[in-house]
């Protein structure tokens, strides 16, 4: 029988949540280590007891989970072994990134979470994504001293201006009440279990750390936990945050109205209205609009995931307020029109950067919040107009950039001339947040991506808690147009990337997948889908593989391996290819993925990054 099921309604055993959590409750706490300060200490002789080792692949059966740290995925793994199912193992898992990722996820942010229920067949989504205070102005990205937009770094990122209001704890307690078999406090057990031991700091926390420097010295609080002896946490050493531990045992006794209610509302609301920066700061750090009413008036949505269907597949996303749904889909829809698999790869690949050209121009014109503005998912992903779009792409020679957005009032399928020009659709977005995949015994699935926005989110840690506050309105345009999908409006979602993308071949779940990465999100689902439907790759080799990204702009961005293998051949086609990194990361990579692949005979496939990120690590209930 599927444990994925409402509790009451459909009766899942009371008796497998309590022997679940039995398993998981957390070992007596220090006192000593309650009251203790973060601080990064020497790593014990024995390190047992700290997951660090990280497999990026993992095959067997009985259960699977994929994620960017070990301890998150040893967190999940823990849950599946006890009885717990994949939403479960999801939430514990992500609460575990919380603590071990701080700077990609958290309470403090917003996320997309899509769950295949075995016992229904069906795929359901929850858009827990931060939304606007009531009380922001359309001209909140507008310094009001000088009548000028705000830079949009530093001004805009680290601010209170861009905090939006937290759905990940809503999100977790929702997903957990409808399919989930453990309480929201039994779900936290094992991270608050992590808070409170450490973990061990490896080189990506550390250069994180580094990359925010200025930001985090900028706030007491930040500082205090992140750069404790006025560095960033030493590699090697013991990472303990008590004070997120003492949040999560909190919420576990009172649940979500601890965070969303009272003291630690009224805490957030008046640090992102006064933000308690350091004296010496040389950062504006404007402030924002949060009340305590916006955190009590927070509701997660329960939604339709958007469904595409590709060569036999049937490819389930999030629909609006993300863009990743639709945009992976009609970009799929797109390359359904040619036969890839018989094409060199570099043609292949020719393809797969023009359609998302496309679909990206689309995305640019159509996509907001659809509470606030009409989104027209199905004709984005209606097959007619996909073979318009397609007659855009031309299969010898990259189209000039940006090219221009269809029309989704009237197409008929037949190409027309068009001499329409394109705008670029400025990307502000970042190469933050993270991604789990979860697969169980009982045949659920979930694929779960949450962000605080960029890597440190807005760079303020709410004091005495331990968690950083998100800096997800920047995802709004920047420059305010009535006319513009995603400009600010109260109360409403800022359009998102996010794509965590099921994939059901023959009504069964065949593909979980997802990552990080702002706006390359969506290309890097959509390359891996490519790599392996189309290009016969395996999974393994489907994320390992080079990625480039192209989003209806003059260059394709790529990761130097893909410059190496591929531009040369796809210079000759008219494609401009730059090497991938930006002004925060030093790293030339594109998104940091995880996916399950679930085969004949249940087998599971689950796959981490090997290299990028500092690699993933992914783990099997019962290996063979
Ligand atoms: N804000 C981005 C989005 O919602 C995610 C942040 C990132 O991946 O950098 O798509």
């Amino acid at each position: 029988m599927s444990h994925l099921a409402r509790r009451v309604t459909a009766g899942v055993s009371a008796a497998s949540g309590i022997a679940v959590a039995a398993a998981l409750v957390a070992t007596p706490v220090p006192a000593q280590s309650v009251t203790q300060a973060a601080a990064a200490a020497p790593a014990p002789s024995t390190t047992s007891d700290r997951p660090t080792v990280k497999d990026p692949t993992a095959v067997g059966k009985g259960g699977a989970i994929s994620t960017v740290d070990p301890e998150a995925s040893a967190a999940g793994l823990k849950v599946l072994k006890a009885g717990g199912n994949a939403v479960d193992a999801a939430v514990a898992a992500a609460a575990t990134l919380g603590v071990t990722e701080p700077y990609s996820a958290g309470i403090g942010g917003g996320g997309y979470f899509v769950v295949y229920n075995a016992k229904s067949g069906k795929v359901r989504t929850l858009d827990g994504r931060e939304t606007a205070p009531m009380k922001m102005p359309q001209d909140a990205f507008i310094d009001p001293a000088t009548g000028k937009p705000y830079t949009f770094t530093p001004d805009l990122v680290t601010s209170g201006a861009s905090v939006g209001t937290p759905g990940t704890l809503a999100t977790w307690d929702k997903a957990l009440a409808n399919w989930g078999t453990l309480s929201l406090a039994d779900a936290l057990a094992p991270a608050t279990k992590v808070a409170r031991r450490g973990f061990k700091v490896d080189e990506t926390f550390r250069q994180q750390t580094l990359d925010n420097e200025v930001r985090f010295s900028a706030f007491k609080d930040s500082k205090k936990l992140f750069l404790p002896k006025g560095d960033a946490p030493k590699v090697g050493s013991v990472f303990r945050n008590p004070e997120l531990a003492d949040t999560y045992d909190m919420i576990a006794q009172r649940g979500t109205k601890a965070f969303y209610r009272g003291k630690l509302a009224k805490l957030m609301s008046k640090v992102v209205r006064d933000p308690r920066t350091t004296k010496n700061t040389e950062l504006p750090v404007p402030a924002g609009w949060l009340t305590p009413r916006d955190l009590r008036d927070y509701r997660v949505r329960s939604q339709r995931a958007a469904r595409t269907s590709y060569r036999g597949h049937d490819v389930y996303g999030m629909a609006p307020s993300s863009s990743g749904g639709t945009t992976v889909g009609e970009a799929l829809n797109i390359l359904e029109r040619y036969d890839l698999s018989a094409m060199t790869a570099e043609q292949a690949l020719h393809h797969y950067l023009e359609a998302s050209a496309l679909a990206f121009a689309d995305r640019g014109k159509y996509l907001g919040d659809p509470a606030f503005v009409d989104v027209p998912v199905k004709r984005l992903l209606d097959d007619r107009f996909a073979a318009e779009r397609a007659c855009s792409l031309n299969p010898a020679k990259a189209a000039t950039k940006p090219v221009a957005a269809g029309d989704v009032t009237s197409y008929d399928g037949v190409c027309s001339p068009s001499s329409a020009k394109g705008t670029t659709d400025a990307d502000t977005e970042n190469i933050s947040t993270t991604n789990l995949t979860v697969a169980d015994r009982w045949g659920n699935v979930v694929e779960y991506t949450l962000t605080i926005e960029q890597t440190g989110g807005s760079g303020m840690v709410v004091p005495g808690h331990g968690f950083l506050l998100n800096n997800e309105l920047t995802d709004f345009s920047t420059v305010y147009d009535a006319a513009d999908p995603n400009r600010i409006q109260p109360g409403k979602r800022p359009r998102s990337s996010m794509s965590p993308t099921i994939v059901l071949k023959d009504g069964k779940p065949f593909l979980a997948l997802g990552s990080p990465g702002g706006s390359t999100i969506i290309t890097t689902v959509l390359q891996m889908l490519v790599n392996r439907i189309d290009l016969g790759m395996t999974i393994e080799e489907a994320i390992a593989a080079p990625r480039a990204t192209q989003r209806n702009t003059t260059n394709v961005t790529a990761e130097p391996a893909f410059i190496a293998a591929y531009g040369p051949a796809l210079t000759a086609l008219g494609h401009t290819l730059v090497p991938a990194g930006d002004a925060f990361t030093s790293a030339a990579e594109i998104g940091a993925a995880t996916a399950i692949e679930i085969g004949p005979r249940k087998r599971l496939t689950a796959v981490a990054e090997p290299s990028r990120r500092g690699k993933g690590s992914a783990k099997v209930v019962d290996p063979r």
